[in-house]
């Protein structure tokens, strides 16, 4: 398998909304973990988004890293790639000077167990791990549910920098999409 591409549901180049200041973020496309009232069921089928190598993915985060602060990744499940993601996270420490938060549904103890555990912790500034669980929501720190954990893994951030995050943001895009993104984003009816 070719790991030089991930399959991407999502890239936002700025957003203020998924982790402190202003990041790209990116969500991936797959998951399987299962929550139920997940918020993103859009982004589960591994045969949906779009292939996107990681060196074009590099090319446009070098461009943005003097105008944003960080790199979040989301999904889906961004530990369902790992091999791809790994060769992301390598470079934007190795090219850029941007932070790296991870989003994962997976427990921090599952996560241990991850071949590739030392390797990936080392490439991240803020790792938020576990399920989704409804009956537990949060929307706070940048946690879906309070049965989550907040990791920080070098002292670049703290809780206060995650609580700082507005809890959701509405961007309108220069070919007229609307993206509601964020830990607590609205649910419009109509
Ligand atoms: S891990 Fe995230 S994307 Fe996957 S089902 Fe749970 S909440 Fe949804």
């Amino acid at each position: 398998m070719d790991h030089s591409f991930l399959r991407l549901h999502q890239f936002l180049p700025k957003s203020r909304a998924n982790g402190p200041g202003l990041r790209a973020v990116l969500w991936v496309q797959g998951c399987s973990l299962g929550c139920a009232g997940c918020f993103n069921p859009q982004t589960h089928a591994f045969e949906g988004g779009e292939l996107v190598s990681i060196d074009s993915l590099m090319t446009q985060l070098v461009a943005l890293q003097d105008s944003i602060e960080g790199l979040t990744l989301s999904g889906g499940e961004p530990l369902q790639q790992r091999l791809p993601l790994l060769k992301l996270l390598r470079r934007v420490r190795q090219e850029t000077h941007l932070t790296t938060l991870l989003l994962s549904g997976f427990t921090w103890a599952e996560i241990q167990q991850m071949p590739e555990a030392a390797e990936l912790l080392a490439y991240l500034d803020v790792l938020i791990a576990g399920r989704y669980e409804a009956g537990q929501h949060l929307a706070r720190d940048l946690r879906g549910s309070a049965n989550k954990t907040v990791h920080f893994l070098t002292p670049r951030y703290n809780l206060s920098d995650l609580q700082a995050a507005p809890a959701a943001e509405v961007i309108i895009t220069t070919t007229g999409e609307v993206l509601v993104s964020g830990i607590d984003p609205p649910r419009w009816t109509r």
